[in-house]
């Protein structure tokens, strides 16, 4: 039991993404470097009244090549010092920030700590940066403790560009601009400005009862994406969603959760639903939900055997199924499992 007196301790994990990257002078383009480059430029660390510690993954990575044992790593490297911090700064890529962000929600449960995803759009050693920023704000974040020295954002979350997201509502929205990150179905949880407003109606609080922090790290990865698109050919349909070594296909369909009424398209979504496969019907809308009861196209989904995903992101929606099936064996089980929020990353 720490004293709760002791300053906060913060554990910043560094696996890689532009923040620490150097450009390479013979190609011009970015390849990852290592954390001490952070620390240099990023004196004001040391200003701050928490102890900071560093865990750096070798070798760091472009986070495009983020993978399921990447994922099991943090969650491991977390349970093992949870008792010794008081929140955690995972330093990323953004291309795969929502993905590992929403996936770490779902494996670390009964988490009653800070959990920061940051990372920035600019390498941190460029005077324009915005790593810096992102950085100090996401410890500040880690750090903040109400009066009965609980954590205020006990949450896996994303901070960027001055605001702090649920991670698995976040979405990569921008590759270009700072605010690269957007979460269209749910409310910010905080804002930095001159102080950091925390709106504490949208955290979600653990029950008083702390239940020790409990990870999954058995994860089923055997998910297809089928993006509906106009054109899309039998074949293509067929082999996604009858597809060997496949459990579950996300159906990303037109707004509230529509596709073709054509009949060969609905036999062959019948069939896989028939075959024991689980069917997810994900929106391609960045906000708004799905409601197969709204129009006819979508309620012949439903009808043959979809099951709604409501307003959750597809980064989630993949994470989910990922977590979801890596404990149950049974589809079922994970169909219902489905349809409940666990971790905030639907609204029901
Ligand atoms: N490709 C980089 C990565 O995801 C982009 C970034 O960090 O912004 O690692």
């Amino acid at each position: 039991m720490r004293n709760p007196f002791e300053k906060s301790s913060i554990l910043i994990i560094y696996t890689g993404g532009t923040i620490g990257m150097k450009e390479n002078p013979k190609t011009g383009s970015l390849s990852p470097f290592d954390f001490s480059q952070i620390l240099q430029e990023v004196p004001e660390l040391r200003k701050f009244s928490s102890k900071i510690d560093s865990y750096t993954f070798e070798p760091p990575i472009d986070s495009s090549d983020i993978e399921p044992s990447i994922w099991v790593k943090i969650a491991e490297l977390i349970q093992e010092k949870y008792e010794r911090y008081d929140g955690f700064i995972i330093l990323h890529g953004t291309d795969t920030m929502a993905y590992s962000a929403s996936m770490l929600s779902f494996m670390l449960d009964h988490l009653s700590k800070p959990v920061v995803f940051t990372g920035s759009q600019l390498p941190i050693g460029l005077l324009r940066t915005d790593g810096r920023e992102n950085l100090i704000s996401a410890v500040e974040i880690a750090s903040a403790k109400n009066i009965h020295s609980r954590a205020i954002v006990p949450e896996v979350c994303i901070f960027f560009d001055s605001r702090l997201l649920r991670g698995n509502r976040s979405t990569k929205v921008n590759s270009s601009s700072f605010d690269a990150f957007s979460s269209p179905n749910y409310p910010i949880l905080a804002d930095a400005g001159i102080n950091i407003r925390y709106h504490e109606h949208a955290i979600h609080y653990p029950s008083l009862l702390e239940r020790p922090l409990q990870i999954h790290t058995n994860l089923d990865t055997r998910v297809a994406v089928l993006k509906i698109h106009p054109g899309i050919t039998e074949q293509v349909a067929r082999n996604v969603l009858l597809g060997e070594g496949i459990r579950a296909v996300i159906l990303e369909t037109y707004g509230s959760g529509n596709a073709m009424s054509k009949p060969w398209f609905l036999d062959i979504v019948r069939e896989s639903s028939q075959c024991g496969k689980i069917l997810l019907n994900v929106t391609q809308c960045l906000a708004g939900e799905v409601n197969m009861d709204l129009y006819s196209n979508g309620k012949a989904l439903k009808d043959a055997g979809v099951e709604s995903g409501y307003d959750i992101t597809g980064e989630a929606a993949l994470a989910k199924l990922f977590f979801l099936m890596g404990k149950y064996s049974d589809n079922d089980k994970v169909k219902s499992l489905l349809k409940k929020n666990l971790r905030g990353e639907i609204s029901k």
